[in-house]
């Protein structure tokens, strides 16, 4: 197939890749002139715009950073909604709000486009891989017409529901892998302060109640799992401001739904106040580091 990919950063660029590995051809555009070029260097087609990307495309995916990124990469001018051919599926694999899902796939079929949502879990390592988690927003057919393509990017494609609901899984999801980080982050920091050694520690956990995802891919601590950002002093993986913003769109849904949440809203302005900080392209996991102890001598 020809497929137009759009956003080709630190996710799409890998995305993109096994696409180009499974015999597609892929057409990017990003508006980082370096994120499109380092695309180019794997093989992906260089567009001028999203419109462009999208002409003549079989198919087209976007992997952006939010939701005004996706509002503007659909559309604003010289937009996908611009260029996509009739009856074409649209992909957007990025984590944005499910509202803004619904909006853009209205606007998709006003123009006589079709919309799912299929955003994905596992990070960078996964995303090489093709072994990312997806979830799908749509309807059962543009579902299925979508399959072989994520199959290309991903192990585990799962039909949530109509569009807006694979959305509504992954910031379900990211809810609880950002409540996670910060969880890690404070317990390593106590267990550090009575002098227990943060290995034989990660052995106890990943062997008791408290094992997670995340402590066993991500652990926020350096040099505990060599594959994890922590061991490359926090390169992305997945930046700070990322899952500030999810953990915002899972506080703004409860908001709306009227559900009382207390944990992440407190984990979303931890790691937001790390941004602040000048931590926010680093991955989430940094949240050890701002986690520092005061002095000794601060009263307690
Ligand atoms: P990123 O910022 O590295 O990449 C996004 C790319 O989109 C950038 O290169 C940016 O220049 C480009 N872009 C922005 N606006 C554009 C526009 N209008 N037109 C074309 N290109 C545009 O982010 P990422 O880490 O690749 O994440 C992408 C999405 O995937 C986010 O929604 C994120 O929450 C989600 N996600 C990321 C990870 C991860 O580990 N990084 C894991 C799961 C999900």
């Amino acid at each position: 197939m020809r497929i137009g990919f759009v956003g080709t950063g630190t996710m799409g660029r890998p995305m993109a890749a096994n696409l180009l590995k499974k015999g597609h051809t892929v057409v990017g555009f990003d508006v980082v002139p370096a994120a499109l070029e380092a695309a180019a260097k794997l093989g992906v087609e260089r567009a001028g715009s999203a419109a462009e990307a999208a002409k003549g495309a079989d198919l087209v995916v976007t992997m952006l950073p939010s939701s005004p990124h996706v509002e503007a990469a659909y559309l604003g001018a010289r937009g996908v909604l611009e260029g996509v051919g009739q009856g074409r599926l649209c992909v957007d694999m990025s984590t944005i709000d499910p509202s803004v899902s619904r909006r853009v796939a209205e606007a998709a079929r006003a123009r006589g486009a079709r919309f799912v949502d299929a955003p994905v879990s596992g990070g960078v390592p996964r995303a090489e891989e093709a072994t990312l988690a997806i979830m799908v927003g749509g309807e059962a057919r543009d579902v299925e017409e979508a399959r072989p393509v994520l199959a290309c990017m991903g192990a585990n494609v799962i039909h949530v529901g109509p569009v807006g609901s694979g959305e509504v899984a992954k910031i379900c999801n990211n809810l609880i892998a950002g409540v996670a980080a910060v969880a890690i982050s404070e317990a390593f920091r106590i267990a550090e302060g009575f002098g227990v050694d943060p290995g034989t520690l990660t052995e106890v956990i990943a062997k008791s109640s408290g094992a997670t995802f995340i402590m066993e891919h991500m652990h926020p601590v350096p040099g505990q799992v060599a594959k994890a950002p922590a061991s490359r002093d926090y390169a992305p993986g997945f930046m700070t401001d990322l899952m500030a913003k999810d953990l915002g769109l899972a506080v703004s849904a409860a908001r709306d739904l009227r559900v009382p949440v207390f944990v992440a809203p407190a984990a979303q302005q931890v790691l937001r106040l790390a941004s602040s900080h000048g931590l926010g392209r680093k991955d989430f996991s940094v949240v050890y580091q701002f986690l520092k102890p005061s002095g000794k001598d601060a009263p307690v």
